[in-house]
């Protein structure tokens, strides 16, 4: 083909959702141009999702080892984490990763051009190289998918040394002796677990009454009854009022319902949400419509502007890796000419505590707020024999939640080992409008954690096998 018969996209911001747009665009026949100003992979797999994992990953061993006698293994002398060599890993991994979408956009005739881009008008963007030098690049259509940044609220000493965002807490040189988390949703729990688990002292305050807002209300006090027992302080209807330095901790102020608290630290971490990245963008010079700060977007992916298109967290959909990534693929199809549209009902979202939590579909709350007329099945893990073997049976349970109407599983919520992974079922369960019979009637394998998927489909019928 003539290159020049081909439409040209380009693509602001190689995270998940633009080089998977990217990629998508090109195998449908796109002249594609990808610009980044940092490392490709973005948030997700620089400083995100991956990192994160790297090092949970090892905070879940080092905890199996040091309590290896509950499992049959004696540990003689000391068990010590080796912090430079977990980043050290951890660096091995991301850089593998950055290879690996480095080879899928080369192979798939992408262009990259690492640079920071604005728009000029509606049919060409300028890029501003490290090297300060300026290149025009023209564009048939755009897919803006400049992500998110950390947000950081105007409390007084928030600018100390020793105040971290999620970014700076992934690389520091060394474990803090203890570490205030501001902030118990996603991103502080997760962060709470792997300091604790490395030993960490680790104290959580969170503005609302309970933890992990976007969770079932249920499986979220199950994990913050955990979490306390872990050793974790969590304060709630909590608010940091001012951070100060004190000798070589800094000391936080917490005001509570009915009295004030202060909580000395050596580190403060602010985990209280992320926002949308749309300065630097000129987006003024297209006229992009903005919705409190994140750029609307319809299911298409379509902005306000024609031929201009957004993707991931700076649409403030679901700040997810692969929600992202099916906007990409969904913006790539409308610009080449295929309908597509995105759902938001069956998308998984994942939390990686100990144990692990997943969920699909709406919440016990979201249901009845909705007016739906609803069921629910419950199967504490406390009877399931693999959870037995992880040793994870403690609060843990498979929630199913019903639409008695036709029987539909319309919510999945699993607090427990392997959680994420198996969240895939209660997610295809969703999209196939699967109702609680065709879960009932699915054999399902033993001894897993996943047979308890059928023995809570069971428990909404109230025949659950293993359990009364
Ligand atoms: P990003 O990944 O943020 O990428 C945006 C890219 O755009 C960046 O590379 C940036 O350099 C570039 N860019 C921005 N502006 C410009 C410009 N003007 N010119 C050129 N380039 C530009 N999600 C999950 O699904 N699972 C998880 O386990 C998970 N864990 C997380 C843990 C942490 C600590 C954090 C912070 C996030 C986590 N997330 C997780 C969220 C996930 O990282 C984001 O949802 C995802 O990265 C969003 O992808 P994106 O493509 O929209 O943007």
């Amino acid at each position: 083909t003539n290159e020049d018969d081909k439409k040209n996209v380009v693509v602001i911001g190689g995270g998940p959702g633009g080089y998977v747009a990217a990629i998508r665009a090109a195998q449908l026949g796109a002249q594609v141009t990808l610009v980044d100003k940092g490392s490709l992979g973005g948030t997700c797999l620089n400083v995100g999702c991956i990192p994160t994992k790297v090092l949970l990953h090892t905070a879940e061993i080092y905890q199996e080892v040091l309590h290896g006698k509950d499992i049959g293994i004696q540990i003689e002398g000391n068990v010590k984490v080796d912090w430079a060599s977990l980043q050290q890993r951890k660096e091995n991994i991301i850089s593998h990763l950055v290879g690996g979408v480095t080879g899928l956009l080369a192979a798939n005739g992408v262009e990259v051009v690492i640079g920071t881009a604005s728009f000029i008008d509606r049919h060409q963007i300028k890029v501003i190289k490290e090297d300060g030098s300026s290149v025009p690049i023209n564009g048939d259509d755009f897919i803006i998918a400049s992500g998110s940044e950390p947000f950081i609220p105007p409390i007084p000493g928030v600018e100390l040394e020793g105040v971290l965002d999620s970014t700076a807490a992934l690389n520091l040189d060394e474990l803090p002796e203890d570490i205030i988390i501001v902030g118990g949703g996603v991103i502080g729990t997760e962060f709470a677990t792997l300091f604790n688990s490395f030993g960490v002292k680790v104290t959580v305050v969170e503005m609302l009454p309970y933890i992990l807002p976007p969770i079932d209300r249920e499986v979220a006090a199950a994990v913050q009854e955990n979490m306390i027992g872990t050793g974790i302080d969590i304060f709630t209807s909590a608010k940091v009022t001012t951070i100060e330095k004190d000798g070589q901790k800094l000391k936080v102020s917490i005001s509570l319902d009915r009295e004030d608290k202060v909580v000395k630290a050596d580190k403060v971490l602010m985990s209280v949400g992320r926002r949308g990245v749309t300065r630097g963008l000129n987006l003024e010079a297209v006229n992009i419509r903005l919705d409190r700060g994140t750029i609307y977007v319809d299911n298409s992916m379509r902005t306000n502007i024609e031929g201009i298109y957004a993707i991931g967290d700076v649409t403030g959909k679901n700040m997810l890796a692969h929600v992202a990534s099916d906007q990409g693929i969904v913006a790539a199809e409308n610009i080449m000419g295929i309908d597509s549209a995105m759902k938001y009902n069956a998308i998984p979202a994942c939390v990686y505590t100990k144990p692990e939590i997943a969920s699909v579909g709406m919440t016990e709350e979201e249901a009845k707020k909705k007016g739906i007329n609803y069921e629910v099945g419950i199967f504490p893990l406390v009877n399931n024999g693999k959870t037995l073997i992880m040793k994870e049976v403690e609060n843990t349970m498979i929630k199913i939640i019903t639409d008695k109407k036709y029987d539909e599983i319309i919510g999945v919520h699993i607090y427990g080992p392997r959680a994420t992974d198996l969240i895939a079922e209660g997610t295809l369960a969703l999209r196939l409008e699967a109702t609680v019979d065709e879960l009932i009637t699915t054999v399902h394998a033993h001894p897993t954690v996943g047979e308890a998927m059928k023995e809570a489909a069971l428990a909404v019928k109230n025949i659950a096998i293993h359990a009364v």
